[in-house]
């Protein structure tokens, strides 16, 4: 999802084309706002333009209804319409309200995503709930009944658009809360009691290694259940920092986990006291950020590239063995050995490298590697 003010066209732009050409398959916009709603259009028209075909998602609280009336090319311009139904209007203005963003999503044929987050879950539908719990003989802890509510309120909620007209083939659910064993137990729940897709992802999950940490945890579980179609990682970035590390961690889930390929894989060990400098961790970052600039290309024009491994190794105690079992793999010299990395590919030592310009020469054999292995996608 962009942070940029949708309203800002080129700075919107610019990041969608970062997230694109970072991997991102879909990206979602926030539509806030008159100026916001005016500028989809323009938006999907630039990157069409620059040929990044990557579909927009409009992300809609409070006033969607109204905004989509007045922009009917915004609705157009988007590939999928994300509406909260604890955001859609309180009392009797919510149903009406949500109905109109439903009869614009069937008009224009967009899919909805049914988006529910437990910091707006529907507050009437809470309140009733926590109602009848209370007069139960045995009532449920209140944390059960909160998790009941927020499956509820996607369920009812894309049961209704359902009734509206929306193809039940054009909705997609997410349930996202800020735990780990709640986000577990709500998508299990959901997972059982329907056949929509559904979205994952740990809302509000923090910055840095915490939030990586916590949707990793969360969102491999319920992935290794076979539960989940798409995903999101949602970081909190560090002032200025790259918005693209959400995708890059979101694609490293899938790919450590064997579901999906993305990128080669660079296998380093950590280290210890048998590396004598940092130049082993300086190899293996050289390396992971020349495959990360080099796979927009190489995706385009090499096949099954993505499921290459590389080993960057700091010793000879794993070093030979790791890089055997890689597709290229290096092991550098450690404390008390033969200033020399020896090469392996496809298992077996082809050369071995000395001297200050280790890097650059192991970095060209993994080009000339991959030329020679992976076949030109032909256009
Ligand atoms: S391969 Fe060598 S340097 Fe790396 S962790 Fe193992 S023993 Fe230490």
């Amino acid at each position: 999802m962009t942070n940029t003010d949708t309203a800002d066209i080129e700075g919107t732009v610019a990041q969608v084309k970062a997230l694109a050409r970072a991997g991102s398959e879909l990206v979602r916009i926030t539509v806030n706002n008159d100026e916001s709603a005016a500028a989809v259009p323009h938006i999907r028209e630039r990157l069409d333009a620059q040929g990044i075909a990557t579909p927009l998602v409009g992300d809609f609280h409070f006033n969607g209804h109204k905004l989509l009336k007045a922009h009917p090319a915004c609705a157009e311009a988007l590939g999928k319409l994300r509406i909260n139904p604890g955001n859609v209007g309180r009392g009797s203005k919510r149903d009406p309200q949500f109905a109109e963003m439903i009869e614009t999503a069937t008009r224009y044929q967009k899919p909805v995503r049914i988006g529910v987050n437990w910091g707006s879950l529907d507050q009437d539908l809470l309140t009733r709930m926590m109602d009848e719990n209370s007069k139960l003989p045995a009532p449920l802890a209140a944390i059960d009944v909160m998790r009941e509510a927020i499956v509820v309120s996607a369920l009812d909620s894309a049961k209704r658009a359902e009734v509206l007209g929306l193809g039940s083939n054009m909705i997609v659910i997410s349930a996202k809360v800020s735990g780990v064993q709640d986000l577990i137990a709500v998508y299990r729940n959901l997972a059982a009691r329907c056949t929509y897709p559904l979205h994952l992802g740990l809302t509000e999950a923090g910055m840095g290694s915490k939030g990586i940490v916590a949707s990793t945890a969360a969102i491999g579980v319920l992935l290794q259940e076979g539960i989940g179609d798409t995903i999101r990682v949602s970081l909190t970035p560090e002032p200025n920092g790259d918005r693209t590390q959400e995708v890059i961690v979101a694609q490293e889930i899938l790919q450590t986990m064997g579901l999906r390929a993305f990128t080669p894989m660079v296998i380093a060990c950590p280290g210890c006291g048998r590396t004598t400098s940092t130049y082993f961790q300086e190899l293996a970052q050289k390396i992971q950020s020349h495959i990360r600039h080099r796979m927009p290309e190489w995706r385009k024009q090499r096949q099954g590239v993505a499921d290459m491994t590389v080993a960057v190794m700091g010793c000879v105690v794993n070093g030979p063995g790791e890089s055997k079992h890689a597709n290229i793999g290096i092991s550098l010299p450690g404390t008390g050995e033969h200033p020399v990395a020896p090469v392996y590919e496809d298992g077996a030592k082809t050369v071995t490298l000395k001297g200050d310009r280790i890097a650059e020469e192991f970095q060209d054999l993994v080009e000339r590697y991959i030329e020679r292995t992976y076949a030109l996608i032909s256009t």
